[in-house]
């Protein structure tokens, strides 16, 4: 399997290479050259196979360049029971990804099971464990920089920390993140681990990664990889679960299901489209915004218009503050049947802050492809958290409540829908408290964690700066 980038300027790379990359050379954005296809006998087949296996069938699809048993071993180290049983030891952690009936036909994906609370440990934690294998094989160390709003920073340090051959330059906004995943971070004193807190918002951290990767002379000379949202790995590892979520609720692949993602950079539902590619029976994709809500702009009129920092609303749902969604080029790369000049343009808009327009026929196309949208505020939140909560018994934070409004906006009540539980309601306590009066569970193991002692720097929103710290620190 070979991988191109939509911009069409960069040469085609093979898995390790892609992984080890980022941002491809052109600007552009790395997607394997087709996508595999499951038939109905190969998707019977793997109906009752575990997490492990399903994730070895689908990552073998794509890598072509590891050896079959050292995946496989990187795989069955991922996804343990032991590192995926950390936040809700009452679920059977043999399931990694648990799905959650609340009522006929309407499922929570269980997501957050992982080290940080997050369904970003499930692509994280994958990412930690081949990074380390490939650098290894290769002989070669990494220095990743990456950006956060909050759950991307503390699921790759806990996924790198003490990991050979890497160290971590997480970018966060300061002072805007919930004080429990501040925490999260800045209470880890690995050595490999160095935590900048920028004066701005997320924009503005992932702005600056932009600008030091496409430094290639810097780039190259201090050997950086990413591993926010969009490296090929994470969306790779996340598209198992959508399989996982789909044969949870059916019993033979004629059933079609909907699933609703809450969503910002849309690496999460990126991985649900190319499940959707791959052949998986989903009907509909429902992205899920708060009030920013660009995308659902998009979806509604075919403009994508990003909006600049400044007009970037912070929420109660904060790890979707994002008004740029830099995974968004994958999907209208296929939206565009993969014409990279017609993209390129479209981009050239885009990075120089302005808007794109989809042609009628272009914007008719997205039908084709399932995908429906909606977006919420801060009302909506609590009182999905409440009605979640006393209907069913259930604690959702705020970012799958943004989820659950959604999906009813779309739910057909005849078909399975299933809502992706994007992080644990502890995350988020404040907001979840407002909604209904009652303290979400804490696991054990973080009880005092806001207490730990905290190692980070502040500086303004300046690359330049970011990057004297990198040289000064490898
Ligand atoms: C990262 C995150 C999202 C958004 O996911 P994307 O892949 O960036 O679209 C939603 N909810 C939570 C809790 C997150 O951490």
């Amino acid at each position: 399997m070979r991988y191109i980038s939509t911009r069409g300027g960069s040469p085609k790379l093979n898995f390790s290479e892609v992984l080890l990359t980022g941002l491809a050379p052109d600007g552009g954005l790395y997607l394997p050259e087709h996508y595999p296809k499951f038939s109905n006998d190969e998707l019977n087949d793997m109906r009752d196979m575990t997490y492990q296996d399903l994730a070895f069938n689908i990552f073998e699809k794509f890598i072509d360049d590891i050896p079959t048993n050292d995946l496989r071993e990187i795989v069955n180290k991922t996804y343990s029971a032991e590192i995926f049983s950390f936040a809700r030891q009452e679920q059977t952690a043999e399931d990694i990804t648990p799905t959650l009936e609340l009522k006929n036909n309407l499922f929570l994906l269980s997501l957050s099971n992982g080290p940080t609370l997050a369904f970003k440990d499930i692509a994280m934690q994958f990412l930690g464990h081949i990074f380390e294998y490939v650098l290894d094989k290769q002989g070669k160390t990494l220095n990743i920089l990456g950006a956060t709003s909050g759950d991307t920073g503390p699921a790759a340090e806990y996924a790198m920390k003490g990991k050979k051959g890497i160290k971590v330059f997480m970018l966060s906004p300061h002072g805007t993140m919930s004080p429990f995943q501040a925490a999260q971070m800045y209470s880890l004193q690995d050595k490999n681990i160095f935590n900048i807190a920028i004066e701005g918002v997320f924009d503005d951290c992932q702005d600056i990664v932009k600008a030091v990767s496409n430094d290639l002379e810097f780039k190259n000379a201090k050997k950086i990889g990413a591993v926010n949202s969009i490296n090929w790995g994470r969306i790779l590892a996340q598209i198992v679960y959508y399989f996982k979520g789909y044969f949870d609720v059916t019993n033979k692949n004629s059933q079609k299901v909907d699933f609703t993602v809450p969503t910002g950079n849309f690496g999460n539902i990126c991985a649900g489209h190319i499940a959707r590619m791959m052949g998986l029976p989903i009907n509909h994709l429902i992205v899920a915004t708060n009030e920013n809500d660009v995308l659902d702009e998009f979806f509604k009129t075919g403009a994508y218009a990003p909006r600049s920092s400044n007009d970037t609303f912070q929420t109660s749902s904060p790890s979707m503050d994002i008004s740029k969604a830099s995974n968004f080029e994958r999907f209208i790369f296929d939206l565009l049947g993969q014409d990279s000049s017609k993209l390129s343009e479209h981009w050239k808009k885009i990075d120089s802050g302005k808007a794109f327009k989809l042609s009628d026929e272009d914007f008719q196309k997205i039908k084709k492809y399932g995908f429906v949208s909606s977006s919420s505020k801060h009302s909506n939140r609590m009182n999905f958290i409440r009605s979640v909560y006393n209907d069913f018994g259930a604690i959702i934070d705020t970012h799958t409540a943004d989820g659950i409004k959604a999906a009813m906006d779309h739910s057909i009540a005849s078909n399975p829908m299933i809502v992706l539980e994007t992080a644990l309601p502890i995350k988020f306590e404040k907001s979840v408290f407002e909604s209904i009066g009652v303290h979400p569970k804490r696991p054990h193991t973080l009880k005092d964690l806001e207490l730990l002692d905290q190692k980070f720097e502040v500086f303004e929103n300046n690359a330049e700066l970011v990057k004297k710290y990198i040289t000064d620190n490898t």
